[in-house]
Order: structure tokens, then C-alpha cells, then sequence
């Protein structure tokens, strides 16, 4: 009798060294006249992600969709799909399908019509395309609905008839940009699990182009942070929040307290910078690759700060500041310090006890405190 395996296998293969990649972006640039829209982007996708492109407006992510699909050229560098280059391959021959920001759904022709588009042109018997419609339907939860025409929908219902279409010729590669830009916040929430359920059941990978970075965190296997054209760091949500490698990140994913100093201590368990805005030597408790006397910064997320009326016992660092604003969201408050530098800093505390006298106020004192690991040395 076969035991199973205590811990399961890690379905992460961009840990694992010997895994092959299903798409490769090798070194691809592309200009516009002299301006460039994507600068010298490497990267390399996964079979099976759900791999999102995060960026702000013209940070360059639809241009570098555009070119997976085949309807923009690289200026330079090359694109492999499942190991085949694609620089001589039309869009229509590639093994991809795209789903549009605006939807582009057929206004005359029903739901039912508006997936099968596709499959007709294909010259596929209608027998099985009426089976493949059916199982899409019920893939995307709209059995019911496939008989009516694009404006006797929502736009979540919308938004589902897309990513039906763009399904239905089985891609093995599927780009979606900004796929849930349309709805409204709640809807979205629902339709990101959704999609990712959807993403899970048909093994397909999916590159994802967003702005919205909660939207990122919640949906990617692993993001790509883009900026002016770059790809400033890829890794796991959890990689990009917790240890941003520039100010950059930093200050995109999430909010963090940005403080600027210089080391004074460069030791191989630790550093000491000398922060005259902190109000305090920062400790950091591992090495750091810098050289002495560098000036760097040095990033806090809002939660990783602890507010206290009496000063901490056995921490690691520990400065002092007056609360200047407090902002009440139900589950967390947000509490605005201005340290004695005139620093502010935002400390978030999730609001775990029901109305809590205890709580601290307004124009208050306070101790903020942190471990030696809780922030992010940036040299960049
Ligand atoms: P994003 O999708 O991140 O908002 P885009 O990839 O659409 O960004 O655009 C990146 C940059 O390239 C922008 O400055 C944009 O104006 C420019 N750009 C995109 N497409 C074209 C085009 N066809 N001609 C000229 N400039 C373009
Ligand atoms: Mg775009």
C-alpha cells in the first residue's frame, strides 16, 4: 500500500531551476516614433499561471499584451510560446486569445452566437459547437441566458460572454486586459474569484493586465510591477508587499513610511542607519549589501507598527510622536503620528474589541515600536 506524501508537491515551477517556461519575452523592446512603450523586457511565464502585468496608466502593459498576441511587432527582442518563436507567427496562428477591456461583444447577435463566433469560422461541425457553447455556459454560469442579446445583460453577465468567446477555441494562452475594469468594486470582488476558479478548472494560463493592485494581490500567482516601461520587480504577491527591492514598489503596493538615513553600522547580522527623521537609530537585524556610510531609505508598512501609551519592553526600535489624526474604517483605524522630526507616519490597528475604551485618542503621546525585521532596506 502506497502512503501519501505528507507534504504536497510545490505547484510553484518558477521556484524549481529545471522548470521549462510556456512563454519566454526575451530582451523585447517597442518603440513608438522614438519613445519607448516597453523597454528591454525579460520574462518568463509559467504553464497553469495566472500572471498579472500591474502598472500604472502607460506604464506599458497593453503594448507588451499586444505584442504576445501578434498585433504589435517588438522593435527588438523575441517572444517564444510553448517553445516556438513567434516572431514569424500572424496573431491568428498563434496558440492565443485575447479578451479585450471594452468586451467588443456583437450587439446584434445573442449570447449563444456572440461564443460560437469563433468556432464557425473554424469550420467545426455545428453539432459540436453547440456542445462546446453549452459547456461554456455552464462554465461561466449562464445556462439560462443564451438566448438574449449583449444589452439585456449586466455587465458582470457582460463580462462573463467574454471570457466565454475568448475561451471557446481553447487557447492555450489566454491575455486579458483590465477584464474586470468595467464593474463596479463589489462586482469585481466576486467576478476576481470567479475568474480564478475558472482559470483553476481549465488549466489555461492566463496573463493578466491590471492597475488595480489589490486586484493583483488577489488574483496573480505572480506580478509583474511595471513602470515607464520597465519591469521594475516580478515575484509572489507576498514577495512584492513584504520586500519591495525599490522605493518604487514600495510606494505602489500598499502604502509604506519612507525613512532616508545612512549606515552607521554594516555588520553581517545586522545594520545600524542613523534616521534623523525616524527620531531614532533603526536596527535592522540582518546584512544588508551596502557600502559604509551609504545613504539608503528605509520602508515600514502602516501594520507592522506598534502604538503604545508606555514605553515597550525587549523591543528593538523604538521612537516617540504625537497622534494627529485617527481614521476609523470598522475593521482597522488608521492613526496619523507626527513623529518630534514633524515626520508623519501612518500606523493602521485592527479594530479586534468592540468599542475599546481603552483605545488611543487624539492628540495623544505615544510609543511607536518595531522588531529588527519589520521593514525594508532600499538601496534604490
Ligand atoms: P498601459 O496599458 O500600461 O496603460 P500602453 O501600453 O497602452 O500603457 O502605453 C504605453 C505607452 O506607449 C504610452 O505612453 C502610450 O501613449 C504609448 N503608445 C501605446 N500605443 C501607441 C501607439 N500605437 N502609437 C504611439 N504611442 C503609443
Ligand atoms: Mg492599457
Amino acid at each position: 500500500m502506497s502512503k501519501q506524501p505528507l507534504i504536497a508537491a510545490d505547484t510553484r515551477p518558477w521556484r524549481d531551476p529545471a522548470a521549462k517556461p510556456f512563454v519566454r519575452i526575451n530582451n523585447v523592446t517597442k518603440k513608438f516614433a522614438d519613445v519607448a512603450a516597453v523597454s528591454d523586457v525579460s520574462l518568463e511565464i509559467y504553464q497553469g499561471e495566472l500572471f498579472c502585468l500591474l502598472g500604472g496608466s502607460g506604464s506599458g502593459k497593453s503594448t507588451l499584451l499586444r505584442m504576445l498576441a501578434g498585433f504589435e511587432t517588438p522593435t527588438a527582442g523575441t517572444i517564444e510560446i510553448d517553445g516556438q518563436d513567434m516572431t514569424a507567427v500572424p496573431p491568428y496562428s498563434r496558440p492565443v486569445n485575447m479578451m479585450f477591456q471594452s468586451y467588443a461583444l456583437f450587439p446584434h447577435m445573442n449570447v449563444e452566437q456572440n461564443i460560437a463566433y469563433g468556432l464557425k469560422r473554424e469550420n467545426i461541425a455545428s453539432t459540436e459547437v453547440g456542445q462546446r457553447v453549452n459547456e461554456l455556459l455552464a462554465l461561466v454560469k449562464l445556462a439560462e441566458y443564451g438566448k438574449r442579446k449583449p444589452h439585456q445583460l449586466s455587465g458582470g453577465q457582460r463580462q462573463r460572454v467574454a471570457l466565454a468567446r475568448a475561451l471557446a477555441k481553447r487557447p492555450k494562452l489566454l491575455l486579458l486586459d483590465e477584464p474586470l475594469g468595467a464593474l463596479d468594486k463589489k462586482l469585481r470582488e466576486e467576478t476576481q474569484f470567479e475568474l480564478v476558479k475558472i482559470q483553476e478548472t481549465l488549466g489555461v494560463t492566463f496573463i493578466v493586465v491590471t492597475h488595480d493592485q489589490e486586484e493583483a494581490m488577489s488574483l496573480a500567482t505572480r506580478i509583474g510591477v511595471m513602470n515607464q516601461g520597465e519591469i521594475a520587480q516580478i515575484g509572489e504577491p507576498t514577495d512584492i508587499y513584504e520586500f519591495p527591492n525599490s522605493r518604487f514598489v514600495a510606494n505602489f503596493i500598499g502604502s509604506a513610511n519612507m525613512f532616508e538615513g545612512v549606515v552607521t553600522e554594516d555588520e553581517s547580522d545586522h545594520i545600524m542607519i542613523d534616521s534623523p527623521e525616524a527620531g531614532c537609530a533603526i536596527y535592522v537585524d540582518h546584512g544588508v549589501d551596502c557600502a559604509p556610510a551609504q545613504r539608503l531609505w528605509w520602508a515600514i508598512r502602516p501594520e507592522k507598527i506598534l502604538l503604545t501609551r508606555d514605553r515597550p519592553d525587549g523591543v528593538a526600535n523604538i521612537t516617540r510622536g504625537l497622534v494627529d489624526d485617527i481614521g476609523y474604517l470598522g475593521d482597522t483605524s488608521v492613526y496619523q503620528v507626527v513623529l518630534d522630526s514633524g515626520k508623519k507616519v501612518r500606523v493602521t490597528k485592527a479594530n479586534t474589541m468592540r468599542g475599546d475604551l481603552e483605545a488611543i485618542k487624539w492628540d495623544e503621546r505615544v510609543y511607536l515600536s518595531w522588531a529588527g525585521n519589520a521593514g525594508s532596506v532600499l538601496t534604490a
